[in-house]
Formats: C-alpha cells, sequence, structure tokens
C-alpha cells in the first residue's frame, strides 16, 4: 500500500444516473435520488498503477488506519472524475472564434483552409500537443476527436496523446468529394490509410480508432461503403460523423442521395450505425429517424455552443431522449466555442430552457462523466470512482472569481452549489487535472490556503 497516493477534499461522483424528484428546485435539500456520492471531506485513493482504491469520507477511511496527513489536502475544492467530451475537432483549434458565418461558408472559409496545414507532420504535432494541453486545462480527460484527411494529423494525435497516457478515440477524416482537390482522398487510399492507423493505434494502450467520414456530402457513396466494411471488420472500433445540423446542409444531401429516404438513411445503408456511432448535432432528425437510431442504437452528440454559434439550431432533447435515442454532451471546437464542459453544460441548459426543458444540475455534471463515458462504451474503465477504474480526476476550485465565490457563499445544497458552477464556470475553475494518478503540468497551481 506505500505507493497509494490519498488527494482529499469535496469529493463527487456518480453511480448511475441521477433522477432528482424536484426538478425544477435545485434548493431543495432533498435531491431525492442514490445515483450520486458526495463526501464535503473525502478522500480519493490511487494505486501506484493509476487506479481508483477507494472513494470515501476522511473519517471513515482514518478509521480504517489511513493517515489524513498523507493524503494532498484541496481544502474547499471539489474533486471529481475528469471530464469527456463526445465530439470535437483537434484542428480547429486555430479557427475557433471566426466571425459570421453558417455551417457551409464557414467550413470553406475557414476550416478547409486550416485543416490543410496538416499534411505537415511537424505542424500537427505541435498542435496536437497543444490540444491536449488545452483539454486537460479545461478538465476534460477523454474526448472523440476528429483529425484531418492527412494520416499524419492522425499519427501526430495519437502519439501525443499514448506519451501523456490520455484515454482518447479518434480518426483520420474521410473526404473524397466537394472539398479543395489537394485535400481529398480516394475511397482506396483512405482505406488503406485508415488500416494502417487502425493496427497501429486501436487498443494500444489508452486509444481507440473511429472511422470519420466527416459528413455525408464530403464522402461518395463508395467510400461510406469502405467506411462501412471496416466497422464491421474490426472489432470495438468507433465512428463518427455529422448529421443535420442545418437546413441548407440538408438540403445538399438529398440532392446528392436522391434515393435515400432521409439524411440518416445515408449512413444506414453503408451499414454505419450500430452503438458505437456517434453522430454530431442531429437538430433536425424526423420521427423516423429519431426511432432508426433507437434501434441502432447510435448516439446523437449535442453540441449547444456550436449550434448556437454557427446560427445551427436547437436540439430537441426531449423528442430524443422520449424516442429511447441516447443523447451525449460535446464541444464541437472549433464551431464550438469552447474548450469547456462547464460552460457547454451552461449552453445546453439554455437551449433546453428555450424548449421549455430543463436540466438539473446532478443530471449535467453526471452527463459530462459517467454519462458520455456509458455513451462512448467507456463506463467499464473511466466515468467514475469505483474501485479498479482509471484514476482521471480533477480538481475545482468552486470559488474561482470573486462573484462564483460569493455566489457559493449564498449556496445551502450540494445541488444549489453545482449549478452555480455549471452556470458560472469554465477553465478557471480547473486548478489540477490527472491522468491514471499523474498530474498533468502546465496548469496553475492551487490558490489561497490550500497546498
Ligand atoms: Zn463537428
Amino acid at each position: 500500500m506505500n505507493d497509494v497516493k490519498g488527494y482529499r477534499g469535496q469529493l463527487l461522483h456518480f453511480t448511475g444516473e441521477p433522477k432528482p424528484t424536484d426538478k425544477r428546485s435545485p434548493t431543495n435539500k432533498k435531491d431525492g435520488d442514490d445515483h450520486y456520492v458526495y463526501h464535503e471531506d473525502g478522500v480519493l485513493l490511487v494505486s501506484g498503477s493509476g487506479h481508483v482504491v477507494a472513494a470515501d469520507s476522511a473519517e471513515a477511511l482514518a478509521a480504517e488506519g489511513l493517515d489524513l496527513t498523507r493524503c494532498e489536502h484541496f481544502p474547499g475544492h471539489l474533486i471529481m472524475p475528469g471530464m469527456v467530451d463526445t465530439h470535437i475537432h483537434y484542428p480547429q483549434t486555430g479557427v475557433i472564434a471566426s466571425y459570421g458565418e453558417q455551417l457551409i461558408d464557414w467550413l470553406n472559409q475557414y476550416t478547409f483552409p486550416e485543416e490543410q496545414r496538416f499534411a505537415d507532420l511537424e505542424f500537427a504535432a505541435s498542435q496536437a500537443e497543444q490540444f491536449l494541453n488545452l483539454l486537460m486545462d479545461h478538465g476534460t480527460t477523454t474526448a472523440m476527436v476528429y483529425t484531418t484527411v492527412h494520416p499524419q494529423s492522425t499519427e501526430a494525435f495519437f502519439s501525443a496523446a499514448q506519451q501523456r497516457g490520455a484515454r482518447m478515440i479518434a480518426g483520420k477524416v474521410m473526404m473524397d468529394r466537394n472539398a479543395p482537390p489537394a485535400f481529398l482522398d480516394t475511397p482506396k487510399s483512405s482505406e488503406l490509410d485508415c488500416r494502417q492507423l487502425i493496427e497501429r493505434w486501436h487498443g494500444t494502450d489508452r486509444l481507440h480508432y473511429a472511422l470519420t467520414p466527416r459528413f455525408a456530402p464530403t464522402s461518395t457513396a463508395e467510400q461510406l461503403a469502405v467506411a462501412g466494411t471496416l466497422l464491421r471488420e474490426y472489432e470495438g472500433l468507433y465512428l463518427q460523423t455529422h448529421i443535420s445540423e442545418n437546413k441548407a446542409e440538408m438540403a445538399w444531401v438529398a440532392e446528392l442521395f436522391p434515393d435515400a429516404r432521409d439524411y440518416l438513411d445515408v449512413y444506414d445503408r453503408y451499414g454505419l450505425l450500430n452503438e458505437r456511432s456517434v453522430l454530431g448535432h442531429g437538430i433536425y432528425l424526423n420521427d423516423r429517424e429519431r426511432q432508426r437510431l433507437a434501434e441502432t442504437g447510435a448516439r446523437v452528440a449535442f453540441c449547444p455552443t456550436s449550434n448556437l454559434f454557427l446560427g445551427s439550431g436547437l436540439l430537441d432533447r426531449r423528442a430524443l431522449a422520449d424516442a429511447g435515442v441516447d443523447v451525449c454532451l460535446a464541444t464541437d471546437v472549433g464551431g464550438g466555442t469552447s474548450f469547456s464542459m462547464l460552460r457547454t453544460l451552461s449552453e445546453a441548459y439554455k437551449v433546453m430552457q428555450l424548449q421549455h426543458q430543463s436540466l438539473h444540475p446532478l443530471e449535467a455534471l453526471y452527463w459530462v462523466t459517467l454519462g458520455n463515458a456509458r455513451s462512448l462504451g467507456l463506463d467499464h474503465r473511466i466515468g467514475n470512482f469505483a474501485k479498479g477504474k482509471e484514476a482521471d480526476f480533477i480538481v475545482l476550485d468552486l470559488n474561482a472569481d470573486a462573484l462564483q465565490g460569493y455566489r457559493q457563499s449564498r449556496a445551502v445544497t450540494l445541488s444549489e452549489k453545482l449549478f452555480a458552477l455549471m452556470t458560472l464556470g469554465d477553465r478557471h475553475n480547473v486548478v489540477q487535472t490527472y491522468l491514471m494518478g499523474h498530474r498533468q503540468a502546465g496548469y496553475q497551481t492551487v490558490k489561497g490556503d490550500a497546498r
């Protein structure tokens, strides 16, 4: 037990999806469910191999003989599992916050020129490193990531993630039409590139491969068929793409695939839908598509900051949930405007409010940890502090600025505190991020009286 390390602070994690009895009132002292674990003074114990040994109250662990003075102490800070982002583009970091266009123009004007720079392995490597720093800085420890059409951009990303010991899902963009010619692959070249990348990286350390046709307009039927073949051939492969984000995009898809019943059917007919498929956006899905998503188990990634920024529309989460479709949450940087899953929750809450739907803070914090881990089929490894899980965790300062400090001082219940955190919080709340028990360098040190 000598190599076990302890981290002491307010401890929060989830064992299942919270179903708060009174969703309208985070001030209600009885949250009415047993799917979360919270210790005002708790300790997370992590083994030398980076796995959770225990997560309990300091009192209980001290009674079992734990020397609390040997724990790293974060008084007034919240320790929780690292957050999970289910849809993000690492090569778009440099074009985040680019002015004024909707989806198709935005792609042509900003994204495609930027992504072409990733043909250069050295540039890609530096960007991958910066991207991972930013994820850690914002408290995100696992992400499902788009690279570019160049295999070297994927290579650079996986190498950087491996070096850091991060659990990441990523894949080379497949794109063989409707983009600048220098920037296109072919069905054959994309198949060869994907095979090489899958064999090298899928299942290596903590890494997973995702087939990544960008979206229906930039892949021919032949290329989508290649993706379907590979998805069937390799066990445990993921698939990520976009769907029904924007009305002009949808009209374009209908033109390009006149035989398809609807947008989802384009992917369905090439065998791209299963429970490891994550489709970004899905704002304008019809009833049939929702039903088919539920049948296949494919997920929808809700990207509120992106949907608002690009003027795409409001996702109807309730309609998807009522149809039995799993909805995960994501930033979609660079269409999205923040790496922060806290900011993303805040915008998700507003998008849902506009549709008279609500998002209770306990559900919200579950969503960005265990919930998203479940959507990615990774909840047996990450997402909470169950014994044996990989110890990816973060330390949050609930009082990161004067306003938050004041608001927190007025909060009575846990839910109220968490709601203030998700509404006002961002990367400034994240003081430390750990991967498998290893502290990630380069972040602000713990402030105030915490050591
Ligand atoms: Zn996207």
